[in-house]
C-alpha cells in the first residue's frame, strides 16, 4: 500500500476548512503556527483573525511594540511566543529585507522556530522536502507502526523523525505534512479514534494488537509545582488599580500583573496581613474590602491557586507604589494580563 496516497486521499476528503492552510504565505503560516503551538485550533482561531487582520504583512508586525503585542495576546498562554515573534518580524525586516523566508535553513535561525516549525512552513510554503512531527504525526506512528520508543525520549525522537522522512512524499511534501498533522487530529486522535472507518485498519499494527490505548508511550518527566498566591487589587479614588510588570525570570514573563505574595502552601488571610510585603504598599493600616474564594489556575507544569483581597478608593498617598502604575480601569485592556487576572478584574469591574 502506498501510504502517503492513501493518505493525501483521505485528508481531500476529510480535512477542516482552515484559514491558514488556503495561502503559501510564509508569513501567515508562521502566525498560525506559533499561535498553535500548545494551543487548540478552536481556541488559536480567532487570535489567528485577530493578528492577520491588524498585521497582515511582517512589515506591519515588526512596527508593533512589546505591549501592543502581548495584550493581543492575552489569553493565549505562553507569552514568549509573542515576544519571540516581534524579535523574528524585526530579523526579517533587517536580514531579509521584509520577505518571510522560506527555506528550512533560513527558518532554523529565526528566534521561537524549531526544527518542527521550520520544516512546517518550508513544506507548506514552498513545498521543501521536510517531514514534520508534532504530536499527531508522533501517535499515528507509533500506532501505525506499534514503535513503543517514549516520544520524549532523545532516542524516540530520532526514531520517529527517521520514520517520518521514509514516509514523506517528496514531490507533495507540503500537502503530506498537512495530511499527517491533520489525520492524527481527527482520526486517530489520542481518546477514541475513528478506526472503524480508517482507510489503514488493516494493517495498523496498534488496532491489529489491540495496542491502542497504549500507544504512543510517553516518558513522565514532569512534575507539577503547586503555588499560592494572593494578588492585592488596589483602587485609588480616582478609580485607578496599582499594576505592575513582572520580571522574565517567571510565568507570565514581562505581562503586567498586581502586587502579590507567594506562599508555599495555602495560607489563611491573617498571615497575609501580618507579612512584611504586604504591609510594606501602604504607609498606615487599611481596610479591605472585599477577600474572593481560592481560584484555582492551571497551567502546564503548574497549578495557581490565587485569592484577590479588594481595596477600594484607597487614598493614593498611603500607597507605596513604588514600581507600580496607576491605570484606569477602562484602559486595562491595553496592557498585557495574565488570563487570570483579567478575568477576575473582568468579572468584578464589568471591564469590556
Ligand atoms: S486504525 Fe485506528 S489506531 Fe490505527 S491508524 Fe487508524 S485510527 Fe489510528
Amino acid at each position: 500500500m502506498d501510504f502517503s496516497k492513501e493518505l493525501i486521499t483521505w485528508y481531500r476528503n476529510n480535512k477542516r476548512d482552515l484559514p491558514w492552510r488556503d495561502t503559501n504565505d510564509a508569513y501567515l503560516i508562521w502566525l498560525s503556527e506559533i499561535i498553535l503551538q500548545q494551543t487548540r485550533v478552536e481556541q488559536g482561531m480567532p487570535y489567528f483573525y485577530k493578528f492577520s487582520d491588524i498585521f497582515p504583512t511582517v512589515k506591519r508586525f515588526s512596527e508593533a511594540s512589546e505591549d501592543q503585542i502581548l495584550s493581543l495576546w492575552q489569553g493565549l498562554g505562553y507569552y514568549s511566543r509573542g515576544r519571540n515573534m516581534l524579535k523574528t518580524a524585526k530579523k526579517v525586516m533587517t536580514d531579509f529585507n521584509g520577505v518571510f523566508p522560506t527555506t528550512y535553513i533560513d527558518l532554523i535561525t529565526l528566534t521561537g522556530i524549531g526544527e518542527y516549525t521550520a520544516a512546517a512552513i518550508s513544506s507548506f510554503s514552498s513545498n521543501e522536502a521536510k517531514a514534520v512531527v508534532d504530536g499527531n504525526v508522533y501517535r499515528l506512528l507509533a500506532r501505525y507502526f506499534g514503535i513503543s520508543i517514549p516520544i520524549n525520549s532523545t532516542a524516540g525522537k530520532k526514531k520517529f523523525q527517521v520514520v517520518a522522512n521514509d514516509l514523506l512524499n517528496i514531490k507533495n511534501a507540503g500537502e503530506h505534512n498537512q495530511a499527517m498533522i491533520e489525520f492524527g487530529a481527527i482520526q486517530c486522535k489520542p481518546k477514541k479514534p475513528n478506526c472503524e472507518i480508517c482507510p489503514f485498519i488493516t494493517s495498523c499494527y496498534a488496532y491489529q494488537h489491540q495496542k491502542i490505548n497504549e500507544l504512543p508511550v510517553k516518558l513522565n518527566k514532569l512534575k507539577i509545582r503547586e503555588r499560592y498566591f494572593y494578588f492585592v487589587v488596589i483602587i485609588n479614588n480616582q478609580h485607578e488599580l496599582l499594576i505592575k510588570r513582572r520580571d522574565n525570570s517567571d510565568i507570565w514573563a514581562g505581562l503586567y500583573d498586581l502586587p502579590s505574595i507567594e506562599f508555599t502552601e495555602n495560607t489563611e488571610l491573617p498571615e497575609l496581613l501580618n507579612h512584611p510585603e504586604f504591609n510594606k504598599w501602604f504607609k498606615k493600616t487599611t481596610s479591605i474590602n472585599a477577600v474572593s474564594p481560592q481560584i484555582k489556575h492551571i497551567l502546564t507544569h503548574q497549578r495557581i491557586y490565587a485569592r484577590f483581597i479588594e481595596i477600594n478608593e484607597v487614598d493614593e498617598n498611603i500607597v507605596n507604589a513604588n514600581d507600580g502604575i496607576w491605570v484606569k480601569l477602562d484602559q486595562l485592556h491595553n496592557y498585557g494580563m495574565p488570563k487570570l487576572i483579567f478575568a477576575f478584574l473582568q468579572k468584578i469591574h464589568k471591564l469590556n
